[in-house]
């Protein structure tokens, strides 16, 4: 099937859907929430650190990131396909945003941050809901 958008049209619909607040993030806090641990979302170190983590849990030095399968290019995710027309296009722009990812993981990571990144498809639905809630404690250990 073609592409029906512009490669703008979409690259502003894509960033719309990015956006924080997203349903899936949301699963996250609450998760966290009644998990009893303390985070920040709208904190100074949210915005300060390098790359702006979604969620900073300031008393476990750790900082997670939800990441869209689509924008961050998850490897053999069936979430992440990369549009049929405008390939070189997306290709690019995907690979440039997980050359960021690392780049700002491992400033935090050197400056003593441990890096949690949870893809949104582990948030999707409720079988991978609830394996994250019984392996949240690990990963953020
Ligand atoms: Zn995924």
């Amino acid at each position: 099937m073609a592409d029906v958008f512009t490669p703008e049209k979409r690259s502003e619909l894509m960033s719309r859907i990015r956006g924080r607040d997203t349903k899936p993030e949301l699963a996250l806090r609450s998760m966290l929430h009644r998990l009893g641990y303390r985070f920040t979302v709208n904190g100074p170190k949210n915005k300060s650190l390098p790359g702006k983590p979604d969620i900073v849990l300031p008393k476990y030095r750790t900082v997670i990131f939800v990441h869209g399968c689509f924008w961050h290019g998850h490897q053999n995710c069936p979430a992440f396909r990369l549009p049929k027309s405008r390939r070189a296009f997306w290709k690019t722009k995907i690979e440039g945003n997980q050359a960021r990812d690392l780049r700002n993981e491992s400033a935090l990571t050197s400056a003593g941050w441990h890096v949690v990144t949870i893809w949104e498809c582990a948030l999707k639905t409720p079988a991978a809901r609830s394996w994250l809630t019984e392996n949240l404690p690990q990963l953020l250990d």
